[in-house]
């Protein structure tokens, strides 16, 4: 499958990198508004291949799209400076997305839209209603939304109980941001409750570890940015994931976000659920059965994302 990554910064660079040494893709594009730049990475990362799995890669303009199955859109600009406020940078990554989804659908109108620009919820929402005039069901945008804070969220239970982290199914539902909600109640180790394995492991998970485990996650991205400016492998992983389960029709559950009716009763928002994900995109939905306080949690953190995207025209 031909993979076209928009923007190709840290974020989509990291994206093909992912995708180069997993072997997902056979022909990857990459695209920026900064020519040199796409033409730098592309040669750079051409130079991966022939060690990995030989993908062909290659940087070209818009038209180079045509006939991807998936495009990629890691495109964004940079705060001004401090005094531009979080709603008019949206204002202005709604502008690249006003030019780049029109575009993108005019050169490969097939495929599927996985979005990785930040605040992703609220970008994944735009893209799906942009796209949406020319056809697109909202099950061909997915955003990354929560696979990182997902991830985040196995890794750390993983190292609190000792237990290998892909034994370990928890989600991580809501906003990629400060409100998203770590769904203790649904979280399971080899088919026990996590809080009933933790015991049985003799690493109890009390209040503090719980806390411990949510700074953990809700922070990461902070701390990250503090040491180093941004963030890029975790996420360029996780946009790997999702493109291999739609370039292999895995019918994957993945936690990322589309555009729905409503989540917990607030809608239509663009949050994370988990997602059964194929050829195609996203194929199904599935509502896990929360604790009440955490069914709140996510109806707050949905409130949230639908008000800052209804604060964005298409
Ligand atoms: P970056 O500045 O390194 O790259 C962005 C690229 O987009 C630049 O190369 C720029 O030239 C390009 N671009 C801007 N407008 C364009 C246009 N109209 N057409 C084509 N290219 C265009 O930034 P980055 O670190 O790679 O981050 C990219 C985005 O990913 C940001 O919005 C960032 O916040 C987001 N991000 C998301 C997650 C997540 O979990 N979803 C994690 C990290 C970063």
């Amino acid at each position: 499958m031909k993979i076209g990554i928009v923007g190709a910064g840290q974020v989509g660079a990291a994206s093909a990198y992912a995708c180069i040494l997993h072997g997902i893709g056979s022909e990857i594009v990459l695209v920026d508004r900064d020519p040199a730049l796409a033409r730098g990475q592309a040669a750079d990362l051409a130079h991966a291949a022939p060690v990995a799995h030989g993908a062909s890669v290659r940087a070209g303009g818009m038209d180079a799209l045509a006939g991807a199955g998936i495009v990629m859109i890691a495109a964004g600009v940079p705060q001004k400076d401090a005094s531009e406020t979080r709603l008019a940078l949206l204002r202005r990554n709604a502008e690249v997305f006003a030019e780049v989804i029109p575009a993108i659908l005019r050169e490969a109108p097939d495929a599927v839209l996985l979005i990785a620009s930040n605040p992703v919820d609220v970008m994944t929402d735009l893209a799906t209603r942009i796209a949406a005039a020319s056809g697109v069901p909202a099950s061909r945008v997915i955003g990354s939304g929560t696979i990182l804070d997902t991830a985040r969220f196995r890794a750390l239970l993983a190292n609190h109980l000792g237990v290998y982290s892909q034994s370990i199914h928890a989600h991580v539902l809501g906003e990629h941001g400060d409100s998203e909600v770590l769904a203790w109640s649904t979280a399971d180790v080899g088919g026990l409750a996590v809080a009933e394995a933790a015991t049985q492991l003799g690493r109890p998970l009390d209040a503090a570890a719980r806390a411990e485990i949510d700074e953990g996650v809700r922070r990461a991205a902070y701390r990250i940015i503090a040491d180093k400016g941004a963030t890029w492998f975790g996420i360029g992983a996780g946009m790997a994931r999702i493109a291999r389960a739609i370039a292999d029709d895995q019918r994957a559950v993945l936690t990322c976000c589309i555009r729905r009716d409503a989540v917990a009763g607030i809608g239509p928002v663009t949050v994370s659920l988990p997602h059964l994900i194929g050829q195609g995109g996203v194929i199904d939905t599935l509502t896990p059965t929360l604790a009440p306080e955490e069914t709140t949690a996510l109806a707050r953190s949905a409130g949230i994302v639908a008000a800052a995207a209804a604060a964005i025209a298409v």
